[in-house]
This record gives structure tokens, sequence and C-alpha cells, in this order.
């Protein structure tokens, strides 16, 4: 039996997503429970690298990644692996990666990439101010590194879309690098240097405070497992694992990597996969880190936080289920090492998360294909952080039928 007195709006998933959309969704002036079966950003958006990446537009399925795949694939601990056991249910999302990255495919995706991208920063700016979280954020802006000339040449298509956003940066040599972050090694020549980007203190820190602020604004929190939505004419049964059931004018489904589980009944069947990270959050002593450093030719990423030095990154595709290879953070570990001569690499904490990933790199953001009182938030790959406040506001004028300030089509769950 479903509770008799509806909730207006329930959201499943209290990841950096249900909790944006939490957010945007009270300040709408509607009233939100967040339901999570594990608790506040437990999971993936607990543990990310906490940068704001604005600036990254380009599919991760660009020939250049494509190139590059064979010879990642063959590294077992290298930036991009298939576990073997995993390759058969995976490779009908590759074939879909492998169609995503035909240049067509690439140019449309970078365009709405771009477009999400402007409502994210600004959404993200507004969340940030309204919700008083400044003291979480740092401005000190991104190193990116190469070994060699011809590999930064070889970024000439993401310095384009950074231009194209009005988004500023130089490239950097010599003394100047090494002010920016002293103590690299030789190996490290150039890179470029994005003086405005943006990290958060602690990911964690972040999300929590974003349901804080959220709660303060009357949403509420329950936890609980979902099993199943069904939709009614006037609203949403949410079926939960103890045999319960809520009733809700609306839900939204932002449940991560996970998320398919519930679409797939409703009669969306999306191609949603995950690209599993992995990092070790090391002591803040371990290395004088100036601010965040990203070495993309080797997939990984150096972020100073409050709670440490996180070094990691990578993806690997293993489905949901298999148990993590930790071999992974250590070798990202050891390469860091050799690039950062001096980091202590000992009294590190090392995690795996779940990246939700689409095919195209574009999220799905769109009501259901059975009920416009069940609407979709997740697959946002690498970006989830990034693109929490702009999902959450994309989210909000869904519910509240205003008008959307971009093309939604894009983003449609049932694009595949
Ligand atoms: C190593 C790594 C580094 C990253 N770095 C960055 C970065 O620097 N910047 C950036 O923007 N992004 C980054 N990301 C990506 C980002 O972390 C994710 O895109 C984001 O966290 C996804 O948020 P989410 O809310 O969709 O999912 P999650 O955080 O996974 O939340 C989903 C929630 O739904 C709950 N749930 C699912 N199903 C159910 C159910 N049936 N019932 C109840 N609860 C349910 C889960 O318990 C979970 O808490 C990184 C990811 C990784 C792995």
């Amino acid at each position: 039996m479903a509770d008799t007195t509806p909730i207006d709006v329930a959201i499943v998933g209290a990841g950096i997503i249900g909790i944006c959309t939490a957010f945007k969704l009270q300040e709408a002036g509607r009233s939100v429970v967040l339901i999570d079966r594990k608790g506040i950003a437990e999971e993936t958006s607990r543990g990310n690298a906490g940068a704001f990446a604005f600036s990254d537009v380009i599919p991760l399925a660009t020939s250049g990644v494509l190139q590059k795949l064979p010879r990642w694939v063959s590294d077992p601990l290298g930036p991009l692996t298939i576990r073997p056991e995993y390759l058969p249910q995976i490779t009908p999302w590759l074939m879909r990666f492998w169609r995503a990255g035909w240049p067509d495919r690439v140019a449309s995706g970078i365009r709405a990439q771009s477009a999400l991208m402007r409502v994210a920063r600004s959404e993200a700016e507004s969340l940030i101010a309204n919700a008083g979280l400044e003291s979480l954020i740092r401005r000190d802006g991104v190193l990116e590194l190469y070994g060699s000339e011809a590999e930064l040449r070889g970024t000439a298509r993401d310095d384009a879309a950074k231009a194209a956003e009005g988004i500023e940066f130089r490239h950097v040599r010599g003394a100047e690098l090494a002010e920016l972050q002293p103590g690299l090694s030789k190996e490290i020549t150039c890179g470029t240097f994005i003086p405005k980007w943006q990290t958060v203190q602690d990911p964690y820190d972040y999300a929590v405070a974003v349901a804080k602020a959220a709660t303060d604004r009357g949403a509420s929190f329950r936890k609980a497992e979902v099993v199943q939505l069904r939709p009614q004419d006037d609203g949403v049964i949410i079926e939960l694992s103890d045999g319960s059931a809520i009733r809700a004018r609306q839900a939204v489904v932002a449940g991560g990597a996970w998320s398919h589980h519930l679409t797939k009944p409703l009669g969306d069947d999306i191609p949603l996969e995950t690209e599993r990270g992995y990092n070790t959050t090391l002591p803040g002593y371990s290395f004088d880190l100036k601010r965040q450093l990203f070495f993309g030719g080797h997939g990984f990423v150096v972020t100073p936080l409050a709670s440490g030095i996180r070094v990691g990154g990578a993806v690997e595709l293993g489905g949901l289920k298999l148990p993590p290879n930790f071999k992974r953070a250590d070798a990202m570990l050891q390469k860091a090492a050799r690039f950062m001569p001096g980091l202590v690499t000992t009294g590190g904490k090392q995690w795996m998360g779940f990246r939700p990933s689409l095919p195209d790199s574009l999220p799905a953001i769109g009501f259901s294909r059975r009920s416009r009182n069940i609407a979709y938030a997740f697959g946002h790959g690498h970006l989830g952080l990034t693109q929490s406040a702009g999902t959450g506001q994309l989210v909000a004028n869904l519910l509240t039928s205003a008008p959307q300030p971009i093309d939604m089509s894009p983003f449609s769950p049932q694009r595949f």
C-alpha cells in the first residue's frame, strides 16, 4: 500500500545530480524528498577529482582517443582498459561509442555540450552564491602538463573549444611553468594554464553542503532502496525494497550508474554503462601542490583538497559488479611520483567510483517515454560535478513547465 498523502517531487539518488536538482526545485517553489539507499553522496559523487571542468566539451570518443585505444586497452594498468570478462556485455556500448567518434557526431556533440556547459557555469555560480558556498571553492586554475611540444600541439582542438567559449588560457614553459608548479620532473616540458578553472575544496563536503542548503529550504531525505517506479495518471508510485511504497506527484531518476535498472521497466532501454575510475587520497603534506595538475596523456589528475592530495582518474570498463583492481590506483601513484619527484606516496586511501556514462558523452535529461510525471537526470560521465547545478535547473524547468534556455533534444533519453 502506498502512503496516502502524496509528496510533491521524489528524487531517486542523492548523488550530486539529485542533490543539486533538489536545491533547484526547492528554489523553484517545489517540495522535494531525496531518496537514496546509501545516504548523501556516498557513491561516485563522494570521491571524484573535484573539478568544474566547464571547458571540457570534446566527446570522449574523438578520433584521438579511438587511435590510442588499442595501445591503452592492451595495457591493463593504462589510462583506459576493458576487463576481459566484461567485453561481451560492453560490446554494444563500444559500437555506439565508436559511432559517436565520427566527425559529424563529434561536431554536433561539441555544440550540445558547449550549450550545456554555458548553463552549467552560470547555474553553478548562482547556486554557490545563493547557498553561500564560496568558501568551498578554489579559484586558482589548473595546469595541463605535457612531455613534449608535439603533445601540446595535439591539444589544438581543445584549445579551439576553450577559445570559442571565451575561456582564458595560455601555454607555459620554463620559468613560468616552474613558478606555477615547482618541483616537477624535467620530463614535463610545457603546459596549458587555465587561470579561472575552479575546483571544490572537497567534492563530498560540497555535496553535503548543497544538500544542507536544500534541506534548509524544505527538502527532506529518506534512506531507502527504490525497486520500481509505477506511473499513474496523477503521479507516480515508488516501490521500496522493504515492501512499502510512496506516492509522489512527480519523480526524478538521478541514480547515477544504476539508473537504467529503474528506466528499463518504463520502456526506456538506455545504453548506460559505467567508466570506473580510481584514485588515492594522500595526506596533505605529501607534496607542495599549488593547484590542480592534469596529466592528460596519462589519464590522471592531481588535486589539492581540504582532505589531502588526490591522485587518480583512468577509465576501466568493467560494469557494476566486478571487484575493484586497485593496482590501477597504485600505477597512477607511481606515475605521479615519476613526474612529481618528492611526492610522498605512503599513507594514502584508495577509492573506486562508477562514472555513469552514455556513449556520446552527453547526459540523459528529459521525460520518460511512459509518463511526463517521471524525469531522468543521469549519464554525466566525467562531468557530473561540473554539470550538476545546470542539470538541476534544467530538470526544475521541465517539472515546472518553464522554458528551457537551450535545445534539449541532444539530451533526450530516447535519442538512442
Ligand atoms: C575518479 C573520478 C573522478 C572524477 N572527477 C570529476 C571531476 O573532477 N569533475 C566532474 O565534474 N566529475 C568528475 N567525475 C564524475 C562525477 O563524479 C560523476 O559524474 C557524478 O558523481 C555522478 O553523479 P550522480 O549523482 O549522477 O551519481 P552518484 O554520485 O553515483 O549518485 C547516484 C546515487 O543514486 C543512488 N541510487 C541508485 N539507484 C538507487 C535506487 N534504486 N534506490 C535508491 N538509491 C539509488 C546511489 O546510492 C547513489 O548514491 C569523476 C568520477 C570519477 C570516478
